[in-house]
C-alpha cells in the first residue's frame, strides 16, 4: 500500500487492516496471502449461484451457453473461482462475461486474469475511467484508500452509460446504472427469470456502509437506488449483497430505514450549525449502535460520511500523478 498524502498514514493503515479483516477492502497489500481462502458456493435459485471467498460476493449464471459472473474478487483467487465453477459440473464452457458492479479492487481484482483466459469484462463508463486513472477512495474524512491505476488488461472492454443486457442461459441478465450511491459507477444486476438481484456495494451486511464520497458516492444516491430497486422487485426476490450473506427485501428495507434515520439526524445537526466533532462528541448516532463496528465503519466515521454526503463536501483535494 502506498503512503497516503496528507499525514496520519499509520491511522489510515490501521483502518485498512481492520477493513481487510471484516469484509475485504477497496485496497489491499499486493503480497497478501490468499492461499488459505476457500471459495464457498451457494445455490441461490435455478441456475444462479453465489460465491464467497475474500472481497465482494460473486453471482454466477451457469448454464448451457456458458458462465456469466458478477464481480471477481482478487487476481490470486481466480484459479480457485474457476475451479469452483467447473466443480458444479453443469457446463464445460468458460466464463464468457464478467460484469463489474463498481471499480473497487475487492470486486474487480480478478479482471485481468479472467480477461486473459478469454472473458469479456463489462462495466459502467465510470468504472473503466476510475480503474484506468486510479485515485483515492474515501468518505471525505478519515477514511482514505489509495487506488493504484489498473493495468490495461484489467479494463472493461465493453462499457455502458445507463444499462446493458447480456442474453445468455435463457435469461436477460440486465445491469442497470444507479448514479452517485456507493460510487459514481455503480450497477445493480438483475436476473429476472431466476428472481435474483446482485446489489453491489449499494447494499452490504457488515453494518454502517462504506460510501465512497471521494469517488462520487453519496448516501442520498444509495437510498434512492435501494428504494427504486425494492419498489420494482417481487417480494420474494433473493438479494445478493456486496458483502455478507444472502438476503431478502426486508433486510434491504431495514438498511434503508437506518440510512434515512441517520441522515435525518445528521441533517438536523448540520442545520443547527454543529461541527462533525460536536456530532461525534454528542454521539448522535448512539441509537444505531448495533450498525457500528470498530473493525470497519464506526459511528464517528459514518457521521463524517453523512456530513460530507449531505453538504456535498468531498474532503481535501488530493492530486495524483
Ligand atoms: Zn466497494
Amino acid at each position: 500500500m502506498k503512503r497516503l498524502r496528507g499525514g496520519t498514514a499509520a491511522l489510515h493503515y490501521a483502518v485498512v487492516l481492520g477493513l481487510l479483516l471484516v469484509c475485504g477492502s477497496v485496497a489491499r497489500p499486493q503480497n497478501e496471502d490468499f492461499s488459505k481462502v476457500e471459495i464457498k458456493v451457494t445455490k441461490v435459485s435455478g441456475n444462479i449461484y453465489m460465491l464467497e471467498g475474500e472481497g465482494g460476493n460473486i453471482a454466477a449464471s451457469v448454464g448451457d451457453d456458458g458462465i456469466v459472473i458478477v464481480d471477481d474478487q482478487y487476481a490470486p483467487l481466480v484459479d480457485k473461482i474457476q475451479a469452483a465453477l467447473k466443480n458444479l459440473k453443469i457446463t464445460d464452457k468458460p466464463v464468457r462475461f464478467v460484469i463489474n458492479t463498481h471499480y473497487h479492487g475487492d470486486h474487480t481484482g480478478g479482471n485481468a486474469p479472467f480477461a486473459s483466459s478469454g472473458s469479456t469484462v463489462i462495466a459502467q463508463d465510470n468504472v473503466r475511467k476510475r480503474l484506468e486513472t486510479g485515485g483515492v477512495a474515501g468518505n471525505g474524512g478519515s477514511l482514505k484508500f489509495e487506488q493504484t491505476p489498473a493495468p490495461k488488461s484489467a479494463l472493461p472492454v465493453i462499457t455502458f452509460e445507463h444499462d446493458v443486457t447480456v442474453h445468455l442461459n435463457g435469461e436477460d441478465i440486465r445491469a442497470l446504472h444507479f448514479p452517485a450511491g456507493h460510487t459514481d459507477g455503480d450497477a445493480i444486476i438483475f436476473f429476472p427469470k431466476n428472481n435474483v438481484v446482485h446489489m453491489g456495494d449499494d447494499f452490504v451486511r457488515y453494518g454502517f456502509p462504506f460510501i465512497d464520497v471521494t469517488s462520487g458516492g453519496s448516501v442520498q444516491g444509495m437510498i434512492s437506488a435501494m428504494e427504486k430497486v425494492s419498489a420494482q422487485l417481487p417480494p420474494d426476490v433473493k438479494v445478493i449483497p456486496g458483502h455478507g450473506g444472502l438476503s431478502n427485501l426486508d433486510d434491504v428495507r431495514a438498511f434503508v430505514k437506518m440510512l434515512k434515520e441517520t441522515s435525518a439526524v445528521v441533517q438536523k445537526a448540520i442545520d443547527e450549525h454543529k461541527t462533525v466533532e460536536q456530532m461525534k462528541q454528542e454521539k448522535i448516532l448512539a441509537p444505531w449502535a448495533k450498525w457500528s463496528t470498530d473493525k470497519f465503519i464506526n459511528a464517528g466515521q459514518f457521521i463524517e460520511t453523512l456530513y460530507n454526503s449531505l453538504t456535498g463536501s468531498k474532503g481535501e483535494f488530493l492530486k495524483h500523478n
